[in-house]
């Protein structure tokens, strides 16, 4: 149970004064729903404004406070044309204030003639004119104080504005009262940081570094216990060991030799399946680098010891892939692997159920269906989770609980990400690493082509698909719901199914999973051409026939997403292309990135060079990438402070006494207030 101390700020933010169903919406969208998500609803930037007596002091560009007196109104001739107010400082120089838009009745009521006002707004230059557009504040001489110099900009969303933001964030913050220290004392003061509540009533005032720094350190902080918690009571609890003799893996014929990492990266696995507590370890591997055999020798040492094992793929279309790839890699060697998914019905379900009771299927390949409660197994002693980064830390929990014994697990990701993140996002797990390509891949012709271009690149893709072979477009889609980027998506599809006669299917996040298997299946079985996609497709699909890849806008996409895009086509013995069509304004950072996709195929490389491009400015332009694993914590100061919060993590859980005693009560605190609070479960043996 959550400690009553918090309650107030887990209430909903509706509670608050002024929240009515207008701007319930708003909030909502920026996953502003109480008071706590509100108090680190942190600015992205501060405006810092000078006073001024007069204009002379100030510089073009200056953001600045300045006392202004109303001359003449100057309605535009047209109305398109902008309102002005012709405004006098103490020296005697004239700026326009200008008003775009219908906000001329609103400007004559704050600036009324021949009355000096206090005006905040960015001074700029028109022509031979001082001019300041849409002035930030307009306030009397004498009446109430100019707000601050320094203003917090916040993220907004439609319908919200700075004042009505910042007002609620006051307001929150109002609720927040101090809370004992969780963070080690020795750290603490070398930091010298504030404490917690100093440093949220700061972070929102101005450009406070230790104060962000502080916050920041504290959800990082309660990742990394709560990872830690979930390692320490794997630990605790009881697998089946299970020692293989060989015999099963001796009778596969693969058709080539495993790469050095493959062989160390199964050593490992087997290593870990010897021992009493529970495996928990990632295999990451980019796209193509071989993760199937791994989980498969793996999967064989589990059934050599008389056991079960399980595949789970996010998707049935992977579900099927991998139990068809699975069943012709283990022909003759007299292993039953059995398909289950939510769709089965009838007979086969029932035979499917019969078999993993009896034990006489000894893989099982699906997706979340077979772990539902009506599956039960004979001896289920080792889980393969492929494409993990789908599943969350809770996810994962629910399936190592089941059972008096806890299954061995192996999480396999192709999402390629610097080593700082992979603690992060993966801390309670041991890692290997597939950082090896099997050998004799092709690489992937990869251009970056201006959008203007879009007319050749659509008489290339024709030519390409009259050869007979197939291609992937991607659509860009920021989140799951942007119905902007569906449009687009939709729009697109339409065009090019009229172009090329309905050999065209569409997928994205908002059709219904019924639709979004058939239409993969078409494309799969060669039916249709080209698919039309947003980045769905980018988990695991496998249709070597598909050698092109048109991503659209694709410097909207993280370099890890166009990454594991691009690892859709080189599958099979054709050469492969793939073009990055760009807009035609790119910041610099932009093109770097996108000439490093042409550059390397490496997606560990991308991955660590994607985090050092965004450390830097262009951090807050691609948060809505939907990548950056936290909320508050920027990759900067992930890759800063993520080290010190996993050791501190581990120390106060391995030496300070976990969470007894005075911190330890308090990082209990932290757990609930960055709902990491499965951590605190856990040890209550739930
Ligand atoms: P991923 O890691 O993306 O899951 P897969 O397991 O699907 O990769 O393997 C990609 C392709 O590489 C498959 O066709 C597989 O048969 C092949 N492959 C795997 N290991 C090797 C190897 N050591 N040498 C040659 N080809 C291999
Ligand atoms: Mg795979």
């Amino acid at each position: 149970m959550r400690p009553d101390r918090l309650n107030p700020l887990f209430a909903e933010t509706a509670s608050l004064k002024g929240v009515g169903p207008g701007l319930q919406r708003p909030l909502e969208k920026l996953g502003l729903t109480r008071v706590r998500d509100l108090i680190y609803h942190l600015p992205d930037r501060f405006v810092q404004r000078r006073a001024v007596a007069n204009l002379d002091e100030a510089s073009i560009g200056e953001q600045i406070v300045v006392a202004l007196t109303p001359r003449e109104y100057r309605a535009g001739g047209s109305a398109r044309a902008p309102f002005r107010v012709q405004a006098e400082d103490a020296a005697g120089n004239i700026c326009s204030l200008t008003y775009f838009g219908r906000n001329a009745g609103w400007a004559r009521k704050q600036l009324p003639l021949g009355e000096a006002r206090w005006i905040a707004g960015r001074l700029d230059q028109f022509g031979q004119t001082l001019q300041i557009v849409h002035p930030d504040h307009v306030a009397e001489q004498g009446g109430a104080a100019l707000g601050t110099l320094c203003e917090p900009i916040y993220p907004l969303s439609d319908g919200l504005t700075q004042g009505r933001i910042a007002a609620l964030v006051t307001q929150a913050l109002g609720h927040v009262t101090d809370l004992p220290e969780w963070i080690e004392p020795g750290l603490f003061d070398r930091m010298k940081w504030p404490a917690w509540r100093e440093a949220l009533l700061e972070a929102h005032q101005g450009e406070h570094k230790a104060a962000r720094d502080r916050l920041a350190y504290d959800e990082l902080l309660a990742n990394s216990l709560a990872l830690m918690l979930v390692k320490n009571a794997n630990r605790a609890r009881i697998g089946t060991p299970l020692q293989g003799d060989g015999r099963l893996r001796a009778k596969l014929s693969l058709p080539f030799a495993l790469t050095g990492a493959q062989a160390r990266s199964i050593a490992e696995i087997e290593g870990d399946l010897a021992q009493t507590a529970p495996m928990l370890r990632l295999l990451q591997g980019d796209v193509g680098s071989g993760k199937t055999v791994v989980a498969l020798e793996a999967m064989l040492v589990a059934v050599e010891a008389g056991a079960q094992a399980a595949l789970l793929a996010p998707t049935e279309i992977l579900a099927r892939q991998h139990h068809a790839t699975l069943t012709r890699m283990v022909a003759g060697t007299g292993v039953t692997i059995a398909l289950f998914t939510g769709r089965d019905k009838g007979r086969a379900r029932e035979s499917i159920l019969m078999g993993l009771i009896d034990g006489s299927i000894d893989i099982c390949v699906g997706t979340h269906a077979i772990f539902q409660e009506a599956v039960a197994y004979k001896n289920l002693a080792f889980v393969v989770i492929d494409e993990q980064h789908r599943f969350g830390v809770g996810q994962r929990l629910m399936l190592t609980q089941k059972g008096k014994r806890t299954p061995h697990c192996l999480a396999m990701t192709a999402t390629p990400i610097p080593r700082t993140l992979t603690l992060a996002q993966y801390g309670e797990m041991d890692v290997s690493r597939l950082d090896e390509m099997p050998p004799g891949r092709q690489p992937i012709d990869t251009r970056v082509v201006a959008v203007e271009r879009m007319g050749d690149v659509i008489g290339a893709l024709a030519r390409h698909l009259e050869a007979g072979q197939q291609a992937y477009w991607v659509c860009p889609m920021v989140r799951e719901s942007e119905t902007d980027d569906i449009a687009a998506a939709e729009a697109r599809f339409a065009e090019l199914q009229v172009r090329f006669s309905g050999d065209v299917v569409l997928v994205h996040g908002q059709l219904r999973p019924e639709i979004k298997d058939a239409a993969m299946e078409r494309f799969a079985r060669g039916e249709a051409k080209l698919l039309v996609a947003t980045t769905v497709i980018e988990v695991g699909v496998d249709v070597p026939n598909a050698t092109l890849m048109v991503i659209e806008q694709a410097e909207r996409f993280g370099l890890a997403q166009l990454h594991q895009l691009r690892g859709r086509v080189g599958r099979g013995a054709e050469k492969s292309t793939c073009l990055l069509l760009r807009g035609d304004t790119l910041s610099e950072t932009a093109r770097e990135r996108l000439a490093l996709m042409r550059e390397t195929q490496d997606g560990f490389l991308l991955a660590e060079e994607d985090l050092r491009l965004r450390g830097g400015g262009e951090l807050l332009g691609t948060r809505q990438s939907g990548d950056a694993p936290f909320r508050i914590a920027s990759l900067e100061q992930i890759a800063e402070l993520l080290p010190i919060a996993h050791d501190d993590a581990r120390l106060l859980i391995e030496r300070d006494g976990g969470l007894t005693g005075e911190r330890g009560e308090a990082a209990r605190l932290l757990l609930y207030l960055f709902e990491r609070d499965y951590g605190v479960q856990l040890l209550r043996g739930g």
